[in-house]
């Protein structure tokens, strides 16, 4: 009789064993699911975000929503996410496509106002310093041969790294060998920019530019960074003048908002 009993709550406590890891391996998955499609909803890897975006996860977090940032930027370049964008709601995001970050405030305000640092204004301040001193070295400690705003601004806007862009050279008119003549967007475009030649530094409207180029090269002449971004270079045959995207790209998305193509033949894959 004692040995039955053994027996059977030997059987039993395997069984209930057996049940307990079933029901823990459920619970296991479950939690692994739910974790992968709450990280999912959470990080947008597609978002491209303003100018010193702190890592994508932690910005989730960090980001109080407060719309700082949307209200200081002069194009308008940042919008809050809709309702629909899961737990990226409510968080501030650019398409380039309808208003790139053109650099027309100069001193990356958006940074400046955050009050979470989720946009971190830091390095862009160290950069901003260093640049400073290294000017004023080389000209020989004459500060009044050095306007230290101008120093600054050049050094912070040039580390952003929001993304960087990329050409589909399928669609791209200069790597078929298309020149463009026109408005580049259309007249009912409404995006902003501040056009290189601008002479106030203010933004104007893209729509009273009007383009003749052949080759194409609007996403290299419009690009606020310039030859440390992109260039014109010869394509491997020789025989065509293209964009090459270089390493000093900031992910702007001035050359995307600019490309006459109907779908952009250059985009940003943000960081
Ligand atoms: S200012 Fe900073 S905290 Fe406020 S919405 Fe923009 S990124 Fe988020
Ligand atoms: S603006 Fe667009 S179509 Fe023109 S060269 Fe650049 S990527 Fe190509
Ligand atoms: S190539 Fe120039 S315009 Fe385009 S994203 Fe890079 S820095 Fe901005």
């Amino acid at each position: 009789m004692e040995k039955e009993q053994t027996e059977i709550s030997r059987r039993e406590f395997f069984k209930s064993g057996l049940t307990a890891a079933g029901a823990l391996a459920v619970v296991g998955t479950g939690a692994f699911w739910l974790n992968h499609l709450t990280a999912e909803g959470r990080i947008r890897h597609d978002f491209l975000r303003p100018p010193g975006a702190i890592d994508e996860d932690e910005f989730m977090y960090g980001c109080i929503k407060c719309g700082l940032c949307v209200q200081i930027c002069p194009v308008q370049a940042i919008k809050l996410a809709k309702a629909g964008e899961g737990l990226a709601f409510g968080t501030p995001y650019i398409d380039p496509r309808e208003q790139a970050c053109d650099f027309s405030c100069d001193a990356l305000q958006c940074v400046e106002t955050c009050p979470t640092a989720v946009l971190n204004f830091e390095p862009f301040k160290k950069a901003g310093l260093f640049a400073v001193e290294l000017a004023a070295t080389q000209a020989g400690n004459d500060l009044q041969q050095v306007n230290p705003f101008e120093v600054q601004k050049v050094a912070m806007k040039s580390i952003v790294r929001m993304g960087k862009a990329k050409v589909d050279h399928d669609t791209c008119l200069a790597h078929r060998g298309k020149g463009f003549s026109g408005i580049s967007r259309g007249l009912n475009f409404k995006g902003n920019y501040r056009a290189p030649e601008s002479e106030d530094a203010s933004a104007s409207p893209l729509n009273e530019k009007t383009f003749d180029r052949d080759p194409c090269n609007l996403c290299v002449t419009e690009c606020p960074i310039g030859e440390t971004a992109i260039i014109q270079a010869l394509s491997r045959s020789g025989r065509k003048l293209i964009p090459r995207v270089l390493d000093g790209c900031t992910g702007c998305g001035v050359c995307v908002m600019v490309c006459p193509t109907k779908e952009p033949s250059i985009i940003i894959e943000p960081y």
